[in-house]
């Protein structure tokens, strides 16, 4: 286990017709230029944001939760897919049967072209009111003054799961129903620490699916998955889409 080239048994799945869960952490969007939380370049102004990503930081403290949120959208905004999100975007225009289901909130699945999308940790681009429960899309940046507020007067807050927050129910048994379909379950650029995403892939291989791991470093996960490709997301997701034998794309 550990190479960078997809095995037979995978190559095989991959041509093959049987449904193919895809979940996202991250990772992927590491080489758009988006830090990821754990990793190196994650902290935002000295802090940690898996320590600002949570209900009791935007209550002791909404003005610097909505900076940093501020700063996260503005960064998302200026960031483009990479290779990793233009190939899963191919693998399901060309392949078909091809769910993604992503922690990312950063919309640049969406952007490179994923149409079949489960967002399990919400999106920045959503805001809701804390009064009221309402959502709607904001894509504007700039949401000053900060901390944004609703019509009604009660403050907003992104549209996304913080830790410690209950998943949508909907979209996670949607997941949870696919994990138990697929055929084959790619689990790419996800540290496997942030549950229940991360239970996701062990309930697939209890259902009989082949599960891939990519990832630069070894995970929690890793010990329970059929194969490990070492590397980045931008460069063995186009591999994916190469095996599966879709035309190697450009970003857009
Ligand atoms: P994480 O920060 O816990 O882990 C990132 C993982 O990606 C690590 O295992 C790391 O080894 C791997 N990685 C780093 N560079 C990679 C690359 N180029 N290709 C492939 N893998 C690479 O992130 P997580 O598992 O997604 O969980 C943390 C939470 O943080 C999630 O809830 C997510 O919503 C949120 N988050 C989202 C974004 C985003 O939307 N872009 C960014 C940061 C955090």
């Amino acid at each position: 286990m550990g190479s960078a080239a997809p095995s037979d048994a995978l190559r095989s799945l991959l041509r093959g017709k049987d449904p193919i869960l895809v979940l996202t952490g991250a990772g992927v969007s590491a080489e758009s230029g988006l830090a990821t939380f754990r990793g190196p370049g994650g902290l935002w102004e000295g802090r940690e944001p898996t320590e600002l990503a949570t209900p009791e930081a935007f209550e002791a403290d909404p003005d610097t939760v909505w900076r940093f949120y501020a700063w996260r959208r503005t960064q998302a905004a200026a960031a483009k897919p990479n290779p990793g999100h233009v190939a899963l975007a191919a693998l399901e225009r060309g392949r078909g049967n091809v769910l993604l289901a992503t922690q990312n909130v950063d919309g640049l699945h969406e952007r490179a072209g994923s149409v079949r999308v489960l967002r399990l940790h919400g999106s920045l681009w959503r805001l809701r009111c804390t009064a009221e429960g309402t959502e709607h899309d904001d894509m504007n940046p700039d949401l000053s003054p900060l901390p944004p507020r609703c019509r009604c007067g009660a403050l907003l807050r992104p549209g996304v799961v913080w830790f410690g927050e209950a998943l949508p129910a909907a979209t996670l048994s949607e997941a949870a129903a696919a994990a138990r379909r697929a055929a084959l379950v790619i689990v790419a650029g996800t540290s496997s620490l942030v549950y229940p995403a991360a239970s996701l892939p062990v309930a697939a291989r209890e259902a009989g699916a082949y599960v891939v791991e990519i990832n630069p470093e070894p995970t929690p996960l890793s010990p329970l998955v059929h194969e490990r490709l070492r590397g980045t997301a931008g460069e063995i997701l186009p591999r994916i889409a190469e095996a599966a034998g879709i035309e190697p794309e450009r970003p857009a």
